[in-house]
């Protein structure tokens, strides 16, 4: 195996990769395997695809990029057979303004030459939605637009059916750092968002940031509540 792959519940994991400490998470059943955001370079997103195919025996059929934040997306174009799916804006970003994604990547200290082939696999993702029920056979991810936070598109990836709820939060939650807030994001929406977000995996899910260790739903109501500190500092 390239990376450690976290175990989160039955068929269900996730690895960090060393790079930014980025969340890629894997859902799998016997009729294919469906991975969430897929990391900046196709080196790493080919040693993914490896891990996967050596952990969960079948192919990638189902990608879900939670942002256009090029940590998230730009691997993406490894898994040509799969059917990727994104918000609208994401598609667009890779569609039309790949050139921000990588001024990005470069500038968080992404190899420019990595960055370049991956710029020039990018193809744009073909299903752009805002939610969608992804049925893998024994195990069903629902993917929705719990509202502004992060960016003004975050989508979530649930999946049900397993000992208990996980929820996939993008960067909508982050561990290893406070929240990563920028022109993208919507700090005075993002509490709101987080509640709808706790409503889909309840008090007893787990919720796995985009960035950082698996919380709970306490964690998430403390990041909320700093959130929403920052909201009313910035009125002061
Ligand atoms: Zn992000």
């Amino acid at each position: 195996m390239n990376y450690t792959w976290e175990q989160l519940a039955d068929s269900v994991a996730r690895c960090r990769l060393p790079f930014l400490d980025v969340t890629v998470g894997l859902v799998w059943s016997s009729a294919g395997a469906l991975l969430i955001d897929t990391g900046t370079t196709l080196t790493e997103a080919r040693a993914i695809r490896a891990d996967v195919e050596e952990m969960a025996g079948g192919q990638i059929g189902h990608v879900v990029l939670t942002h256009k934040h090029f940590d998230h997306v730009l691997g993406a174009s490894v898994f040509d057979g799969a059917a990727v799916y994104c918000a609208p804006a994401v598609a667009v970003t890779m569609a039309e303004h790949a050139e921000h994604l990588r001024a990005d990547a470069v500038q968080y200290g992404a190899n420019p030459r990595e960055v370049d082939d991956a710029v020039a696999a990018i193809r744009a993702p073909d299903h752009p939605v805002n939610s969608s029920v992804i049925d893998l056979g024994d195990r069903v991810v629902s993917v929705s637009h719990p509202g502004r936070g992060h960016t003004d598109h975050d989508l979530i990836a649930i999946v049900e059916g397993a000992e208990r709820t996980v929820v996939f939060c993008g960067d909508l939650v982050e561990e290893s750092a406070d929240p990563a807030v920028d022109s993208d994001s919507d700090v005075a929406a993002w509490p709101a968002t987080l509640d709808r977000m706790l409503d889909t995996g309840g008090d007893a899910g787990l919720y796995v940031p985009g960035h950082g260790a698996t919380v709970d739903a306490a964690f998430v109501r403390r990041q909320q509540r700093w959130l929403a500190g920052r909201v009313t500092n910035s009125h002061r």
